[in-house]
């Protein structure tokens, strides 16, 4: 029996990916411009037909479609209690490595599925497992017209009317520090009006994505400097200049240990001195290192159910060709064991007495303020570290649950609930007006960092 993450896994994925490695060589590490890109993705789902899938979220400004690869045992379909999961590559158009990783890990799990490796097998059998290596392919070719030798730190970096999609997301956290103040929401938060109309097409499809997959982690990956960046990014007082300050969410510990789960298993991002920085264990806090706004990472957390972390994996943002292997090589390893954090804490189905699914119930963990909610099937996904918990779940017209449960290191603990119907009354007053502060939104300049 195989655990996850175990050396046992390990191992064996070593020598898979070896004897796989041995086979190819050369021209497999390259650069790939958009049509390149897009013939790669195709072969793999070509090659892998019974356990992938392609769809497009979107297109660019200038057009060019934002496709995702999915891997899963039931390609297209959403199975109950299968956590969902995505990586995001190329958000800046000129930081290019981890569209070049994604595409590799593309073909490394439709091979190392072929090839019957169980690590594998079992992700792609318990996983819905989502890859856009490119969110932003117009500031690509921008960027790749350049060349890796010639790239400078900014060319290609936004999108193709240079809008910087990592600082184009709807800005939730003023949001939610201002209802910290009175005790209020901190999860779900509602987007403002016309935000369809405030935001570049590129985010448009991915926050339209988000909507309609119910994901649960995620990694988004950057170049220009090598850590794992984790929530928040934006400061809770971005007036002080000069200063930075750490910006926990209620989930630190949890975000803490995603970071390190991908620091550990990179051959040398945990080492923590890497392009002139040093970041202990190879992790740091957003804010903590310089603080943003409108940043995806931050969205995903206060949006969905999602958590995501954001990865700086080179000092160069456009390596040479002949980099990329040994990139691959230290990354192969976190790249697997990140996704499958996916599969820790708890989990389960939320019913009416008549066993109908519960959708949009709300999951509450005792000591931790963030609350997730079931997907449309009823069911949940709570990432949780080891320990003992009261788990309470809710939703309108029903009487709450509390429930404990012990969450140890390995899969997730399965616990459904139950829920009665309380006695009638007791509507939820919806908040009319709880974008009434946010012209408060920062106008900090625009700090152009790695991120
Ligand atoms: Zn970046």
């Amino acid at each position: 029996m195989l655990q996850w993450g175990g050396w046992l896994g390990a191992l064996l994925l070593g020598q898979l990916a070896g004897h796989h490695l041995a086979r190819a060589s050369g021209p497999e590490f390259q650069h790939h411009r958009y049509e390149d890109m897009v013939r790669a993705l195709f072969a793999v789902q070509s090659e892998c037909p019974y356990i992938s899938r392609i769809y497009s979220i979107g297109r660019s400004v200038q057009g060019r479609h934002l496709y995702v690869l999915e891997f899963s045992d039931n390609p297209g379909i959403h199975e109950a209690l299968e956590p969902e999961f995505k990586y995001v590559g190329n958000m800046h158009g000129n930081e290019v490595l981890g569209r070049e990783l994604l595409i590799q890990f593309s073909q490394f799990l439709c091979q190392e599925y072929t090839a019957g490796n169980e690590r594998i097998t079992r992700l792609v059998h318990d996983t819905r497992i989502h890859i856009l290596p490119s969110m932003n392919p117009d500031g690509y070719e921008v960027a790749a017209n350049q060349g890796p030798e010639f790239n400078g730190y900014l060319v290609g970096r936004g999108n193709s009317r240079e809008q910087d999609l990592n600082r184009n997301f709807p800005d939730l956290n003023a949001l939610m520090y201002y209802y910290e103040k009175s005790s209020g929401r901190n999860h779900h938060l509602p987007l403002p009006d016309n935000w369809e109309q405030q935001v570049e097409p590129e985010t448009l499809a991915v926050i339209k994505w988000m909507q309609n997959y119910n994901f649960i982690l995620s990694a988004n990956l950057h170049g220009g400097a090598v850590v794992a960046n984790y929530p928040f990014d934006k400061a809770r007082d971005p007036r002080i200049r000069g200063r930075t300050t750490y910006a926990a969410t209620a989930d630190d510990k949890i975000f803490k240990k995603l970071a390190r789960t991908y620091s550990y298993a990179h051959s040398w991002m945990h080492k923590g001195w890497n392009c002139g920085d040093f970041f202990e264990e190879g992790i740091t806090n957003g804010a903590s290192w310089y603080s943003l706004s409108k940043g995806m990472q931050d969205f995903n957390y206060l949006y969905t159910n999602c958590y995501e972390i954001t990865l700086e994996l080179s000092c160069d943002k456009f390596p040479p060709a002949s980099a990329l292997q040994r990139e691959w090589l230290g990354n192969r390893e976190a790249l697997v064991s990140y996704l499958e954090q996916v599969h820790h804490g708890i989990k389960g189905m939320v019913y009416d007495e008549n066993n109908n699914p519960i959708a949009n119930a709300e999951i509450s963990v005792g000591g931790v303020n963030h609350d997730v909610t079931s997907g449309v099937d009823g069911d949940y996904f709570r990432l949780l570290l080891p320990g003992t918990y009261s788990v309470t779940t809710s939703a309108p017209g029903y009487l709450p649950s509390t429930r404990s449960v012990t969450v140890g290191p390995a899969e997730a603990i399965q616990l459904h609930f139950y829920l009665k119907p309380a006695p009638k009354q007791n509507q939820n007053i919806k908040n009319q007006n709880l974008h009434g502060k946010r012209n408060h939104a920062s106008k900090l300049p625009v700090n152009l960092g790695p991120r």
